[in-house]
């Protein structure tokens, strides 16, 4: 079955930090991360809806300049999530320019500071020259956008500043089996997608379900019951997991943090800016090495790692890097121990 995640980095390994995700059914996309990107195609970035920053180091924020020319005087509202502190970070940015002229522009900035305890946010629109408004606040409980077919969860992890780790979850999937559909006589529609809403929504099992088609000029129509459909034509099957994790220190404790938030995932996107022979360096400035990010896999039981995120001094050689991270992700290399 096709994915309905399509994952890519903003930069190669040694660049900027930003995972790109494609949210293929819904015609949207997903940022972690706000590197340079001003070498992505402008369409892409135009499907961004939500954009969520770990933490606002320049290499991690440095692209919100050219995300914000962008989306100017487009008809939009743009979720960031970010940080303690993450909304004066923006205004921040915002301040350093000089807003007249925007009074008709309809973009908005929401933005969301995700504090330990509660998640602040306030609405930034460019009308009022990014005045902020409509200020609010709820408690954290890990999930910071929860929508009908995915949800984004976080965690606050340690870079000496909090570093926000993201796991982005797709929502269990209704596979509908084509056996069933053809024994029933009725052709594939939009009706399907119709019962799958209904199932998710848990509506009463009487719920009536209306397949309409139309064959040799003529409208038809069948009436179901949702629960008798939801029995015989679907198969719940487990969601797509993606993981995202940068700029954080080897403890037991964030050890703990990331395996709970990545735990199973299908790709574990992990930074790793040294390589082991530099472990005291990597605690210093509260990074991984290769071989702890390819620990930390292992014991989350991801199925698979893409370690990324790799300090220039290597000489753009990124062999070492992933070699010393799958060598400890299978097991072939000994884990590393949190001091
Ligand atoms: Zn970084
Ligand atoms: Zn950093």
């Amino acid at each position: 079955m096709k994915p309905a995640f399509i994952p890519r980095l903003i930069n190669h390994p040694f660049g900027d930090p930003g995972l790109y995700v494609e949210l293929r059914y819904l015609g949207q996309a997903l940022l972690f991360d706000l590197g340079r990107i001003d070498r992505r195609p402008a369409t892409s970035l135009f499907k961004l809806h939500h954009v969520f920053v770990s933490h606002t180091h320049m290499d991690h924020f440095i692209g919100f300049d050219h995300l914000l020319r962008l989306f100017l005087a487009r008809e939009r509202d743009l979720h960031l999530y970010g940080p303690p502190g993450f909304i004066e970070n923006v205004r921040g940015r915002l301040a350093g320019y000089t807003w007249n002229l925007i009074e008709s522009y309809p973009l908005q900035l929401t933005v969301h500071e995700i504090g330990p305890q509660r998640v602040r946010s306030v609405a930034l629109p460019a009308r009022t020259a990014f005045t902020p408004e409509q200020e609010s606040e709820r408690p954290f409980d890990g999930v910071i956008l929860d929508e009908p077919d995915y949800q984004v969860r976080t965690a606050h992890l340690d870079h000496k500043i909090p570093s926000m780790g993201f796991a982005l979850e797709e929502k269990t999937r209704l596979n509908v089996r084509p056996e069933r559909l053809d024994a029933l006589g009725v052709p594939a529609g939009r009706w399907l997608n119709e019962l799958k809403r209904a199932v998710r929504e848990q509506r009463d099992p009487d719920t009536e379900i209306v397949a309409e088609w139309r064959s040799e000029g003529e409208t038809h129509r069948r009436a179901f019951q949702l629960g008798a459909l939801r029995d015989d034509l679907l198969v719940e099957t487990a969601g797509q997991k993606l993981a995202y994790v940068v700029d954080t220190i080897f403890t037991r404790d964030n050890m703990q943090r990331i395996c709970e938030l990545v735990q199973g995932a299908d790709i574990l996107f992990c930074e790793s800016l040294f390589l082991d022979a530099e472990r005291d360096e990597a605690t210093k400035r509260h990074h991984l090495t290769a071989r702890q990010a390819g620990t930390l896999a292992r014991a989350a039981g991801v199925k698979r790692l893409e370690n990324f995120h790799f300090s220039s001094r290597y000489e753009r050689n990124p062999a070492p890097f992933r070699a010393e991270a799958q060598a400890a992700f299978r097991g072939d290399l000994a884990a590393d121990v949190p001091d």
